[in-house]
């Protein structure tokens, strides 16, 4: 399409990047069918070729309202309309330029901008919110049941492991601890270190580096996820500089948000080239671990049969299939060791969780949470697996069936 830049927009920074985004997009609405929120409220301006051309019209000068805002604020930005555009219009990218425009233009109502301030300033600082939710799960057994399902039990940690540190020439990489996961899920840090301690890879971690800045980004606060983009890098740095040469991300909606500190930091005159090196060494799992499939195939004991359930589901979150491309991989790696995994129907659809959309848009989260848990659960699972904190308590808060990381299971199987 055809765009033609009105005056106010013409010195924004990233308009260049909007222009030739949307340039690419040639109006098939191919993306429209997978699109899970105009699948459930059926209004082209509710699916990615509708909310595409608002953004065109805004751009060229169109008035921008709250109806605008509204079918953006709607939008998962699951990316699924990426994965299936054969134009490969980069989505995502284009209405995360959009929505700052929009919140530039047509001021919130106060509940929202609290509400939007309150989820920045606690999710995204972890000892602040491991506190908050300590002190959720004390006061969780008088909380009501809708708000007890969020507040999830915790599964213990367990040791960290200690062998590979001890090797004089083991191999080191970094973890990304992030923010909401060491409260919420302290077993998928300490089960990854135990799996690459299997391995003879020391992980190393640092309190320095926190939140990916994928909630402030988001909730366009950009420059406050610039801030804490650049602080990463700080806290990673001198571990680059020492020879690591790569960032272990064990929460997909993390590592897409990492891959992307390149583009991100691409006009910073500091950290350009450090962001681009940064977004390089990020790898999901599921990029890592398959690599060792025989070594991990070896591990796998009879032992530990008994806690390995026989069935599996795996549900792919939005932000490894679409925002990383990466498919296939880890019902890949789980079959070679052994494990009997399935998909269920409908997997490329999001499960309503999108990183804080369940928060601020619970109703179309829940109808997306039930039509996701049904599909799954038809499967029968023992067990339900996935990659993302998110996913994993958004689907947990909705079955009694587990949901757990992938790689939990693979620690208790070696
Ligand atoms: S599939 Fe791609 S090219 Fe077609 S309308 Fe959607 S975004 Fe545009
Ligand atoms: S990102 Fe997801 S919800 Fe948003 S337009 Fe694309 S497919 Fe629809």
């Amino acid at each position: 399409m055809q765009v033609n830049i009105a005056p106010e927009f013409q010195n924004d920074e990233d308009i260049g990047t909007v222009k030739s985004i949307i340039n690419k997009c040639v109006h098939c609405g191919f993306c429209t069918a997978t699109c899970p929120t105009y699948q459930v409220l059926g209004d082209e301006l509710d699916g990615p070729r509708g909310r595409i051309y608002l953004m065109k019209e805004m751009v060229e000068g169109a008035p921008v309202t709250a109806k605008t805002q509204s079918h953006l604020d709607r939008c998962l930005t699951c990316r699924n309309c990426e994965s299936t555009c054969p134009s490969g219009v980069r989505y995502g990218r284009l209405v995360d330029i959009g929505r700052r425009y929009v919140d530039e233009r047509v001021s919130r109502p106060l509940f929202q901008r609290i509400q939007h301030w309150l989820i920045r300033e606690t999710l995204s600082r972890r000892a602040l919110f491991g506190g908050l939710f300590g002190l959720a799960r004390f006061v969780r057994p008088v909380m009501p049941t809708a708000l007890k399902k969020k507040i999830q039990v915790v599964q213990p940690a367990g040791v960290w492991p200690v062998n590979a540190s001890r090797q004089p020439n083991a191999r080191q990489m970094l973890l990304h601890l992030g923010c909401v996961q060491p409260a919420l899920m302290p077993n998928v840090d300490a089960a990854t270190a135990r799996v690459f301690d299997k391995l003879g890879i020391h992980l190393v971690t640092t309190s320095e580096a926190g939140c990916c800045g994928a909630i402030r980004q988001h909730l366009n606060d950009h420059s406050g996820a610039h801030a804490q983009i650049k602080a990463n890098i700080d806290a990673w740095w001198p571990y680059v500089a020492q020879g690591v040469d790569t960032i272990v991300i064990n929460a997909s909606g993390c590592g897409v948000m990492i891959k992307d500190y390149a583009e991100l930091l691409a006009n910073d005159p500091v950290y350009a080239e450090k962001a681009k090196r940064i977004a390089s060494m990020a790898k999901d799992l599921s990029e890592i671990l398959p690599a060792y499939a025989p070594a991990l195939e070896a591990l796998v004991t009879a032992k530990h049969a008994d806690g390995v359930p026989e069935r599996v589901t795996y549900h792919p979150p939005c932000t490894l299939q679409h925002g990383q491309k990466i498919r296939g991989a880890v019902e890949g790696l789980l079959s070679q060791l052994g494990v009997t995994v399935s998909l269920c129907s409908e997997s490329h659809l999001c499960c309503g969780s999108a990183g804080t959309y369940s928060m601020l848009q619970p109703a179309m989260s829940q109808t997306l949470l039930d039509r996701k848990l049904g599909n799954l659960l038809k499967t029968s699972p023992d067990e339900i697996v996935s990659g993302n904190v998110g996913c994993i308590n958004h689907l947990q808060s909705g079955t009694e069936t587990p949901v757990r990381h992938w790689v939990e299971l693979i620690d208790r199987m070696i």
